[in-house]
C-alpha cells in the first residue's frame, strides 16, 4: 500500500458565487502530491498545473493566496488528461492522506463534472493529517492549526513556500512522518459517495468510540426511523442496552441517548443529520462510553428540553 499524500489549489468564479457554473463551484488548477511507502519514506512525486477550462479568471482571493497568475496556468493541461496520469501515478491500492477535509471532495466533484468514473463507489477511508496533527501534540483534539503552524510546532525547516499543491502535500508529507503510530489508525471517512445500500454502511471501532455511516435517505423521517440509525446496542459486545435517557434533541440536528450494557457500562449514542450530495439525508452516528456524572448532566439537559416542549405545547 501507498500512502498519497495529496493538495489540490482550486479557483472559484469572480463574481456572485450564485452564477457560478452549476456542479463545479471550485475548479481545479493544481495537483501535488507525495508518495509514501509503508514505511512512510518518499518514493515519488506529483505536479501538474491545469488549464482552466471554466473559470478563466483568476479569482482575487485565490490569485493572491497562491501566487499563480492566469497566463501560467496556460501552459498547465486538461483536468482530464492530468487526473488520468495522476491517478496512474497512485498506483494500485492507494490511501490518501490530506491537509484538513476538504480535498477529496473537491477532486471528486471535478472528476463527476467530467464525467469520470468515480474514485470509489463509497465513501473513501482517508488520513487528515491536520487532525491528526491536533491527536497527537494538541491538548485538545478539535484543535485545527494552519500547516505552517505544525511545520514550525515540529521544528521543520522551511525550505519551500507555502500555498501551491506541491509544496503544501511535500510539507503535509513532512508532518506525516513525524506522526506517532498510534493515532494513524484514525481515519476519517469522505463521503461524496455514500454507501450504496445497507450492506455497505460504515460500521468502525476505533481505540475509545465507535462510528457509523449510514445510507443516504429520503428525507430526515426516514432517517430517523431507521433501525440501524436508532440502534443503541452496545458497540463492543452488541448486546441490548438499559434505557438511561431516551432520544431526545436540542436542535433538531443532533439527537442524544444514554443506555447502559451491563457489562460495559454507560454508553452515549450520537445521531448528527447530515446532508448528502444529491439533497438526501444520511447519519453519522457515534458511540462512546461515558460516566456517571456525563449521563447526570445529559439528563438534566433532556428533563430541561422536555420542559421547554412542553411550554410550547401548553401556549
Ligand atoms: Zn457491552
Amino acid at each position: 500500500m501507498n500512502y498519497i499524500i495529496l493538495d489540490l489549489e482550486w479557483n472559484q468564479y469572480s463574481g456572485d458565487p450564485a452564477f457560478s457554473e452549476p456542479g463545479l463551484p471550485f475548479e481545479i488548477i493544481e495537483i501535488g502530491a507525495v508518495k509514501l511507502g509503508d514505511d512512510r519514506e518518499m518514493v515519488s512525486e506529483f505536479s501538474r498545473l491545469i488549464r482552466p477550462k471554466v473559470y478563466t479568471r483568476m479569482h482575487s482571493i485565490t490569485g493572491r493566496l497562491i501566487h499563480l497568475q492566469m497566463q501560467e496556468l496556460q501552459s498547465g493541461d486538461p483536468f482530464i488528461d492530468v487526473y488520468n496520469d495522476f491517478r496512474e501515478w497512485c498506483g494500485p491500492d492507494p490511501f490518501f492522506c490530506t491537509w484538513g477535509s476538504q480535498d477529496l471532495t473537491e477532486l471528486q466533484r471535478n472528476m463527476r463534472y467530467y464525467e469520470l468514473p468515480p474514485l470509489s463507489l463509497g465513501p473513501i477511508a482517508y488520513l487528515d493529517v491536520q487532525k491528526l496533527f491536533a491527536i497527537a501534540f494538541e491538548s485538545e483534539s478539535k484543535t485545527r492549526r494552519n500547516l505552517e503552524y505544525a511545520i514550525d510546532f515540529l521544528g521543520i525547516n522551511k525550505d519551500i513556500p507555502f500555498h501551491r499543491a506541491f509544496s503544501d502535500a511535500y510539507y503535509t508529507a513532512l508532518i506525516m512522518k513525524r506522526l506517532p503510530m498510534n493515532v494513524l489508525g484514525h481515519c476519517s471517512y469522505d463521503v461524496f459517495h455514500l454507501p450504496i445500500d445497507r450492506d455497505h454502511e460504515i460500521h468502525t471501532v476505533f481505540d475509545d468510540y465507535y462510528k457509523y455511516i449510514s445510507r443516504a435517505f429520503p428525507d430526515k423521517n426516514h432517517a430517523l426511523s431507521d433501525r440501524e440509525v436508532r440502534s443503541t446496542k452496545c458497540y463492543l459486545c452488541g448486546a441490548s442496552t438499559q434505557k438511561q435517557v431516551k432520544w431526545f434533541t436540542t436542535n433538531n440536528r443532533h439527537f442524544i441517548a444514554v443506555n447502559r450494557c451491563d457489562e460495559h457500562g454507560l454508553m452515549k449514542s450520537k445521531v448528527r443529520l447530515r446532508k448528502s450530495e444529491d439533497g438526501r439525508m444520511y447519519v453519522v452516528k457515534t458511540q462512546k462510553f461515558i460516566d456517571n456524572k456525563e449521563m447526570l448532566s445529559l439528563r438534566r439537559k433532556r428533563d430541561h428540553m422536555k420542559y421547554q416542549q412542553g411550554k410550547n405545547d401548553i401556549g
